[in-house]
């Protein structure tokens, strides 16, 4: 009798492991949460949905110090409201930035199926139609409206609903852990995008909505959207608190205040003006640099443009401008590098934006300085805007050149896999040479001589700026944008140049800049002691 039922256990348990294999239970899972939330006709019966939220933001990559804590980017309320039979939403902003300087931005994204569209200033990286639209206005690129539609279906409960519906599209991913806890996982194929959906074995109700992403500095990322504090809204369930992690660290808490179901949405609530409607663009399909689109948001400073580089409207595209004999300035787009011709290689100062910029210069730089391969890229400092393509050329065999203090950020960076890396092959770059600067570096010599010094500033530690000896010409990165209107006498970040500049013993006529163009180093000076 024992052996009798110790078998028909056994049994029972291998029939419980195939049925929990035949995929039967990934669907298993999805029903359960629709369930936990209210029921698949109490979701589908959902005309609108309308939310009151407040949001919190930090950016890892513009921290103080390389590799340091983030920083905190902005407070912000927002209003949403879709219109699910149309699928068109309208999101009314007020974002309170802390970084880079203390702003608000009142605004209004309208997102529909084709077109985006924003009204007001949302950024300080503002495009040419924007500037010229009054009162400002703007089409949304079709990066931005891709990662928006994203992340709206991320967020809502549609996407369960969506799951029911799909069955083909769901499969088991079995078991993934996150945050110490092991979830029965499913991932879900939503067109271009995949979410792995993390379910909670005790509620049944969905723990975390992932999506795999490529970040310009750390490469293959984790994007993780969290859930919790369920609350019941008109019969329905809602996560009232929803965190966002990158690699496991919070970058965006988001506390819903107020929910209602079924609140009429008038239609020109949620329409796009039609000029700006004929001017959006589509969304774009696949290779969607979403970490780079939303996280510029978080800081006010996304150029909402469908080549991240550059205003597509504004600009002829990137060129190289020569600001002295073998000097080549990298302009054109929101983010600038100085290359300095040497007798048998080039010298590069930032990489930024992304590897697809220095893929650019680095075709650039191959047609008009055939034979001569960049030797070392000098970073300013880590910040993601200035170095998100650094990756470009150590993979080409350049020795990354940083301030003290920064070397072993960069070594764990180039140590991360960037297999979703849309602009480069992945390679391993852990052994990358890094030569970190802990006061002055001298490359090449005689009339080539070009100079790295370590200069103390409020931006962030470990900065670099460039001196190039036979031109009198010096590079620096956010500290000073050279050609902006100067203010009335030097605030700390100016300041803090000039004093790095009388450190060095150097004697600069003009700088030119990680942004902004040359300007004299006289108009510098001139304001010292106002
Ligand atoms: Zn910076």
């Amino acid at each position: 009798m024992k052996q009798r039922f110790a078998l028909v256990v056994v049994v029972s348990l291998i029939v419980a492991a195939c049925a929990s294999m035949q995929g039967s239970s990934s669907q298993d899972l999805v029903n359960r949460a629709v369930q936990q939330m209210g029921g698949a006709d109490k979701l589908g019966s959902v005309k609108s949905l309308w939310v009151k939220a407040t949001v919190k933001q930090w950016e890892p990559e513009q921290s103080a110090m390389a590799g340091g804590e983030a920083r905190f980017a902005n407070n912000a309320t927002f209003e949403a409201v879709t219109d699910v039979a149309t699928r068109a939403t309208r999101i009314d902003w007020v974002r309170k930035f802390e970084y880079p300087t203390p702003r608000t931005f009142t605004f209004t994204e309208i997102v529909t199926p084709d077109a985006g569209y924003v009204a007001g200033i949302d950024s300080n990286g503002r495009t040419k139609q924007s500037m010229e639209s009054t009162p400002p206005a703007h089409s949304m690129s079709g990066l931005r409206l891709a990662a928006t539609h994203r992340e709206l279906r991320r967020a809502s409960s549609g996407l369960f609903l969506e799951m029911l519906r799909n069955p083909g599209a769901v499969s088991s991913a079995g078991s993934v852990t996150a945050g110490g806890v092991a979830y029965p996982t499913v991932s879900y194929r939503a067109g271009e995008e995949t979410f792995w959906v993390m379910f909670d074995s005790a509620s049944g109700l969905p723990a975390r909505i992932r999506t795999l992403d490529y970040d310009s500095v750390w490469g293959d990322v984790t994007y993780d959207l969290v859930l919790s504090d369920w609350q019941t809204f008109d019969g329905i369930k809602v996560a009232a608190t929803r965190t966002y992690e990158l690699n496991g660290k919070t970058i965006m808490e988001v506390k819903l205040t107020e929910a209602k179901l079924n609140v009429p949405v008038a239609a020109d609530r949620v329409t796009i003006p039609a000029a700006y409607k004929a001017a959006a663009a589509k969304p774009v399909a696949g290779k969607v640099p979403h970490q780079w689109v939303i996280r510029r948001q978080f800081i006010g400073t996304y150029l909402d443009s469908d080549v991240p580089s550059y205003d597509t409207r504004g600009s002829q595209g990137l060129q190289f401008v020569e600001v002295a004999p073998g000097v080549q300035h990298v302009r054109g787009g929101t983010h600038h590098s100085l290359l300095v011709e040497q007798k048998d290689h080039l010298i590069v100062f930032d990489s930024p934006v992304s590897d697809w910029q220095s893929n650019w210069v680095l075709a650039t730089a191959k047609a008009k300085y055939p034979n001569k391969p960049v030797k070392y890229l000098v970073l300013t400092h880590h910040h993601m805007d200035h170095t998100g393509g650094l990756r470009a050329y150590v993979a080409q065999g350049a020795t990354l050149v940083v301030g003290k203090g920064a070397g072993e950020h960069f070594r764990k960076v180039l140590a991360a896999p960037f297999t979703r890396n849309p602009d480069l092959a992945a390679k391993d770059l852990s052994k990358v040479e890094i030569i970190e600067v802990a006061d002055k570096r001298v490359f090449g010599d005689g009339a080539s001589e070009v100079h790295a010094y370590l200069i103390e500033n409020p931006h962030a530690n470990a900065t670099l700026i460039g001196y190039v000896p036979a031109a009198k010409l010096g590079y620096v990165t956010d500290i000073w944008s050279p050609g902006a209107p100067l203010p009335d006498k030097l605030n700390p970040a100016l300041a803090s140049l000039v004093a790095g500049v009388k450190k060095a013993g150097i004697q600069p006529a003009k700088f030119a800049g990680g942004h902004g163009s040359v300007d004299d180093y006289s108009k510098l000076t001139a304001l010292e002691g106002k």
